[in-house]
């Protein structure tokens, strides 16, 4: 049998590029369509150590670690008066215990410029607008200078990120169970108050009286970070707020970070996302598999988006060499349960930060070191380790947690 097939790939972010590296390595003739240029601005800027361990699989690791990007060692959260750090070094899981903070921009074009270097060809500025399936798959293509032409590929995998091609076309969308957020971000050249902030850890900061509202730091490297807040949909609706007035008023009202951002220069333009969490009907289909956010993006909250991207890349990839050098593969089983084990881990703490019982485990007074170890680990990324309980049975497992911290402290809301 010809193992050597035509893969074609929608969107060169992670998720694109760690899969065209992969079936490269495996001599598969592989594409990626981009409709932007390189470098460009994206978020998704915290990773986690887990995906190192894939970027590493794949070949790209090298070209990361030379690029002087702010290393990540842990997460820090803070809220009123409560502090809790969780490090990476202290995982329960084996596996890389430090990771990076990134400018999306340079760390996107590095990896597109590697798989390049390793044979993959990357056609900028072309938009996939259409698709049809026979044997394989043919996309309709639009050019920048406004013409169209037909691509035919044995297989495609859509990672166009919010584009969400496939689910579009194919009308495989389905509403989050998640609530609409709004995220409001920029980068500041940082300046921080001489208050200890560790630049190797994000910190996640809860508003003092709105537990549904909390903003990121992420410190990177040469003095520069990026900071956004997270609000229900409805209370900016009610704000009548611009996007940048609300995010200021909310950072006043938050001693700790207002005094943290108090020398901040503000240098960059205001962004803002809104409803980006999105789910999906399948994963895939006789011909297409769905990677990154083109399937499911829960919420920024763990910085585990970029993490899940580059995961089902691996995951997919793997499959179709194997599908390829002409195994039959049930994709249900072997892709999306696979998957879904560390999206499902952190949609249990996902929902459970907003409805506060997350935040309450986290600035628990005395936490068992082992415990903490094992969501220490989820929050490092090592969320498809079932070997730690807290991903195995993640709802069941953390609902006794969160009970116990109930029952022997206050909720840290009333303090
Ligand atoms: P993307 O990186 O979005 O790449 C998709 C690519 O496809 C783009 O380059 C796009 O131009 C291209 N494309 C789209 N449509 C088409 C088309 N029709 N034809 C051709 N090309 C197309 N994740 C983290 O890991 N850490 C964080 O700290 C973090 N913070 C976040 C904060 C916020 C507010 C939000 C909303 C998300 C955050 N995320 C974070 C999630 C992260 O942004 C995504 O999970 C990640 O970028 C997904 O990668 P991807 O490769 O699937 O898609």
């Amino acid at each position: 049998m010809n193992a050597k097939k035509l893969v074609a790939i929608i969107g060169a972010g992670p998720a694109g590029t760690v899969a065209a590296a992969l079936l490269k390595k495996n001599n598969h003739d592989v594409i990626i369509f981009e409709k932007q240029h390189f470098p460009r601005f994206s978020i998704g800027e915290s990773l986690l150590c887990s995906c190192i361990d894939d970027l590493e699989q794949a070949g790209l690791l090298s070209v990361i670690e030379q690029a002087n990007f702010q290393i990540k060692k842990g997460a820090a959260f803070q809220k009123n008066n409560h502090y809790a750090e969780f490090n990476f070094s202290e995982n329960f899981t084996k596996g890389k215990d430090t990771t990076y903070q990134v400018e999306r921009a340079k760390f996107d074009k590095l990896l597109a410029d590697e798989v390049v270097r390793q044979g993959v060809e990357i056609r900028f500025g072309e938009q996939v607008e259409k698709i049809s399936f026979g044997q394989g798959a043919d996309l309709t293509l639009r050019k920048e200078n406004g013409q169209y032409y037909q691509f035919h590929a044995d297989f495609i995998l859509d990672a166009s990120g919010y584009g969400r091609v496939l689910p579009r076309l194919l009308n495989l969308e389905l509403p989050s169970t998640l609530a609409t957020r709004r995220a409001i971000f920029t980068h500041i050249d940082d300046h921080f108050s001489d208050k200890p902030l560790v630049r190797e850890k994000i910190l996640i900061t809860t508003h003092p009286s709105n537990p549904e509202i909390w903003f990121w730091t992420i410190p990177f490297s040469a003095g520069r970070s990026s900071v956004g807040v997270v609000v229900p949909e409805s209370l900016f609706n009610e704000s009548n707020l611009a996007t940048d007035a609300l995010l200021q008023k909310l950072i006043k009202e938050t001693p700790s970070l207002n005094n943290l951002l108090r020398d901040s220069h503000w240098d960059t333009p205001i962004n803002t996302l809104v409803g980006y969490s999105a789910n999906v009907k399948t994963l895939h289909g006789e011909y297409f598999a769905l990677l990154g956010n083109a399937a499911e993006f829960l919420d920024p909250v763990f910085s585990s988006g970029v993490t899940i991207a580059i995961r089902s890349a691996s995951l997919a990839a793997e499959l179709l060499h194997r599908q390829f050098n002409g195994e039959t593969l049930d994709w249900e089983e072997n892709y999306s349960k696979k998957l879904n084990i560390g999206i499902n881990c952190f949609r249990t703490y996902v929902e459970n930060w907003y409805n506060q019982r997350f935040q309450n485990v986290i600035y628990h007074h005395s936490p068992d070191p082992k415990i903490k170890a094992m969501i220490c680990s989820i929050l490092a990324g090592y969320a498809w380790d079932i070997n730690n309980p807290f991903v195995n049975e993640s709802e069941y497992r953390f609902n006794w947690l969160a009970d116990i911290c109930q029952a022997s402290q206050q909720d840290i809301n009333n303090e």
